[in-house]
């Protein structure tokens, strides 16, 4: 297939109690490419877990996700099968997105069908999506774990501590494939094997609690496949570990990515891992994507405050230094709808403006080989170069000729475009937030008030 396999557009999570309300993600976009890996990196609270629990819709209550939210998912097999469960809620749209068939159901559609042929059981789908927002919980629960799988940082808190790997293993393989007795031994012990576990007919017969660390995340890893998803959404499954079996679990998914044409979502707090397993990243900041880019432009070229302070404060890319750098503060816990920079209290470079105006995406002005100059004169790269014999250069120019995204580098800061003199970015940025761009204040109160229809 060509383009995205899972899109996000303009994600709003916000949890509403009697207190506040915490807009935990607001506005987030992004899309992951077949056989791509994003990075969504940021300090903790800036809104990637939330992120990555709302397309599995594991949000419970008090969170709520905006229904003008988007989760698109692409895999056509599964599309074509949904609208034929679904005939009367998919909506037809030329290559252009406009509807194009009389009785395209655009109320409640939530099956986008963008070509093919047929209707009913003849039905064919070359390009089209389901919402993963507007969708019935049925079929959110036949993506969850079907389609797309979850692995957690706590990998001995995700397995069940009562029953043998084996057993949780069988159990996966009867509900997502059907598969039972000798047979679900015999793909339980393949699964065991293909990440990387020993001796694996002996080792099913054993608790979570006889695995190593290191161990038990390739066995969540291994419950993960079981299913046979297409996307991993992986939420810092190596931080708990030390780095030596961090590297082994990013050459493990890496692996896995290959065999078996896995997307995947990485989250992480850490820049260096993002060097490691990226394709392309998107920087979080307080529920925002702040920075977006390929892997290889966000480090020789970071544009955003913020990442270039994540940047400086990896060791071994700032040279031989006594001290590190570090971001003074905090991530501040977002409640209001954005009228301003979210990172202007931290930020070496705010300038008035910064408390007054939202900055929206604008292009980097990078053209791919380049050598760039930075709003404040310099190129912001000193002393973060990737070191391209790890292969991440290579990853990054594949992943580009994937999904042509060395052209989207995207930066959310009033500094860029920076060809433009002040008075015109500071228009830019106001004329895109009022297009809508970004969440508006009318939007914001309905996902701060009572559910409505569609809301998960
Ligand atoms: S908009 Fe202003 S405060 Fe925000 S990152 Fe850019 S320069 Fe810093």
């Amino acid at each position: 297939m060509t383009g995205p396999l899972l899109e996000v557009e303009n994600l709003r999570t916000t949890f509403v109690t009697d207190q506040e309300t915490i807009r935990a993600v607001d506005g987030v976009s992004f899309s992951v490419a077949p056989r791509h890996t994003l990075g969504l990196v940021g300090e903790s609270g800036s809104g990637k877990s939330v992120t990555a629990r709302s397309i599995l819709g594991l949000i419970d209550d008090p969170g709520r996700i905006h229904p003008d939210s988007a989760i698109r998912y692409h895999r056509p097999a599964f599309v074509q099968r949904i609208a034929r469960e679904y005939p009367d809620r998919v909506r037809w749209v030329d290559g252009d997105g406009d509807a194009d068939r009389d009785g395209s159901h655009d109320g409640n559609a939530f099956v986008t069908i963008e070509a093919g042929d047929g209707e009913g059981t003849s039905l064919t789908v070359d390009r089209g999506s389901v919402d993963l927002v507007a969708a019935p919980e049925n079929v959110v629960q036949s993506v969850r774990g079907g389609e797309i799988a979850m692995v957690f940082q706590d990998a001995l808190g995700s397995l069940n501590p009562v029953y043998t790997v084996g057993n949780q293993l069988r159990e996966l393989l009867g509900i997502h494939r059907g598969l039972r007795g000798g047979a679900a031994t015999e793909a339980a012990a393949e699964l065991l094997e293909s990440v990387g576990i020993p001796d694996p007919k002996r080792r099913l017969k054993e608790y979570p609690h006889q695995f190593s660390g290191g161990m038990q995340q390739r066995a969540t890893i291994a419950l993960a496949l079981a299913c046979d998803p297409s996307v991993l959404l992986c939420d810092e499954p190596t931080t708990a570990l030390d780095v030596t079996i961090q590297a082994q679990i990013l050459e493990l998914l890496a692996r896995l990515q290959r065999e078996r044409d896995l997307s995947i979502v990485f989250i992480t707090h850490d820049m260096g891992v993002i060097a490691q397993i990226a394709d392309s990243v998107a920087v979080m900041y307080a529920g925002e994507v702040v920075e977006r880019a390929s892997v290889g432009r966000l480090f020789d070229h970071p544009k955003h405050p913020y990442t270039q302070g994540l940047l400086r404060s990896i060791p071994g890319l700032t040279g031989e230094v006594d001290r590190l750098p570090t971001i003074e503060g905090s991530v501040p816990t977002p409640n209001e709808p954005p009228t301003d920079c979210r990172y202007a209290p931290r930020c070496p470079k705010a300038f008035d403006e910064c408390k007054m105006i939202h900055p929206e995406h604008v292009p980097a002005e990078e053209p791919a080989g380049s050598e760039g100059t930075g709003a404040d004169g310099t190129d912001g790269t000193e002393g973060t170069h990737v070191d391209e014999t790890d292969g991440t250069a290579e990853r990054s120019e594949d992943a580009a000729e994937r999904t042509g995204d060395a052209a989207e580098h995207t930066v959310a800061c009033l500094l860029y475009p920076d060809a433009e003199p002040l008075e015109e970015r500071l228009r830019t940025h106001r004329q895109r937030g009022d297009l809508g761009t970004a969440p508006d204040a009318a939007g914001a109160d309905a996902a701060d008030g009572d559910a409505t229809e569609g809301e998960r």
